[in-house]
C-alpha cells in the first residue's frame, strides 16, 4: 500500500483564504476588522521567525495585527500590565504571548492572565477546561490542526475508531485526545512510561505522534490502512546534503510508514502549516463571539 499524502500546506491555504472572505465581510457587514495581539520578549531565534509569520499571514488575511516585542528582561509585572492592557484594548480580539518566556517569568501566570475570550492559542484553563466538558470553547491550534486533517482523510466521522496518541503534553497530546474522544473515537494516550508501545499502535486506525523523538513509528507498528498524524518537529543532521547540513523529520519513519498507512502527514508540509491557520481562524472566531455576531463556518 502506498499511503495518501495528507496536504497540510494545501489545507492551510484554503483556511486563511476562508478566514480572508469572513474578514472581508465582516469589515462590510460590521464595519471593524479583527485584531491579533502577538506579544514576544526577548530575542529567541525561533520564535521571532514564528512571530513574523503570524504578523504577515494576519496582514495577508486583512486583519489587525498588533505587535508587542519587549526585551528579555522584561519584568513579569510589565508583561502582565500588558496583558491586561490588551484584554481592555476593543480593537484586540486575540491575543498571543509566544512561549517559551525568559525564565525569571511565570508563564502559567501570564496565560491566565490573558481574558478566556480572546485566548486564541487555547492555552488558558478555561479553555482547556472546555475541551475536558465536550464544550465549545477556543481550541489550542496545532490539536485543531490534526482533527482537520484527520477527518480530511476520513471524513466527518470518526465514531468508533480506535485513536493512539504518542505524548500527553499540554501543548498537544493531552488535547489531541480530548478531542478525538469527544469525536467518538476510543482513544489511548501513551507516554514515556507506556509497555509496548508497538503494540498498542498496531490497533490505531488513527495514530497520531507527538513525542519529538525522530522517526521513532517504525512501519511494523503501524496498521495497515491507518491514517497517520504526525506531529514531530524534529531537526537532525543530514551527511547527504552536505557536512554540517541538518532537515526536519516528524516522529514516524516516513519511508517505512507510507507502505503500510493508508494515509499520512508528511513532515514539512504536514501538520505545522496547519498551527498558524488554526491561529488566524481562532481570531475570526473570538472575535464573532466578543461581539455576538454569528460565526462563519471556518
Ligand atoms: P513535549 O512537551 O516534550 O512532550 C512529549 C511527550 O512525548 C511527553 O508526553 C512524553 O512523555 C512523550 N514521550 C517522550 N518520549 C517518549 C517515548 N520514547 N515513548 C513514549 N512517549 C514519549 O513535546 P510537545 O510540545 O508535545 O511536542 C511534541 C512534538 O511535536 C515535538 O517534536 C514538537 O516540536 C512538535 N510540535 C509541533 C507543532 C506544530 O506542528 N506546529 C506544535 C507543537 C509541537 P512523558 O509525559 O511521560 O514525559
Amino acid at each position: 500500500m502506498t499511503a495518501k499524502v495528507i496536504d497540510g500546506k494545501a489545507r492551510a491555504a484554503t483556511i486563511r483564504e476562508s478566514v480572508k472572505a469572513a474578514v472581508a465581510a465582516i469589515k462590510a457587514g460590521h464595519g471593524f476588522e479583527p485584531g491579533l495581539a502577538v506579544v514576544l520578549v526577548g530575542e529567541d531565534p525561533a520564535s521571532q521567525v514564528y512571530v513574523s509569520s503570524k504578523v504577515r499571514q494576519t496582514e495577508e488575511c486583512g486583519m489587525r495585527s498588533i505587535e508587542h516585542r519587549l526585551p528579555a528582561d522584561t519584568p513579569e509585572a510589565e508583561l502582565l500590565a500588558l496583558v491586561r492592557s490588551l484584554n481592555e484594548d476593543p480593537f484586540v480580539d486575540g491575543i498571543l504571548v509566544q512561549m517559551p518566556l525568559p525564565s525569571h517569568i511565570d508563564s502559567d501566570a501570564v496565560v491566565l492572565a490573558i481574558d478566556p475570550a480572546k485566548d486564541v492559542d487555547g492555552l488558558h484553563p478555561e479553555n482547556a477546561g472546555r475541551i475536558v466538558l465536550g464544550k465549545s470553547g477556543l481550541v489550542p491550534c496545532t490539536p485543531q490542526g490534526c482533527i482537520i486533517l484527520t477527518k480530511d482523510a476520513l471524513g466527518d466521522d470518526l465514531s468508533g475508531m480506535n485513536a493512539v496518541v504518542l505524548g500527553r503534553s499540554i501543548l498537544v497530546g493531552k488535547p489531541v485526545a480530548l478531542l478525538l474522544q469527544n469525536e467518538n473515537c476510543t482513544v489511548t494516550m501513551a507516554h514515556s512510561r507506556t509497555r509496548d508501545i508497538p503494540a498498542l499502535c498496531r490497533q490505531a486506525d488513527i495514530l497520531v505522534a507527538a513525542v519529538g523523538r525522530p522517526a521513532m513509528v517504525k512501519g511494523d507498528w503501524i496498521k495497515p490502512g491507518a491514517t497517520v498524524i504526525d506531529v514531530g518537529i524534529n531537526r537532525v543532521a543530514a551527511p547527504e546534503k552536505g557536512e554540517g547540513k541538518t532537515k526536519l523529520v516528524g516522529d514516524v519513519a516516513y519511508a517505512e510508514a507510507t507502505d503500510v498507512a493508508g494515509a499520512i502527514t508528511p513532515v514539512p508540509g504536514g501538520v505545522g502549516p496547519m498551527t498558524i491557520a488554526c491561529l488566524l481562524a481562532n481570531t475570526v472566531r473570538a472575535a464573532c463571539r466578543i461581539r455576538g455576531i454569528e460565526e462563519p463556518a471556518l
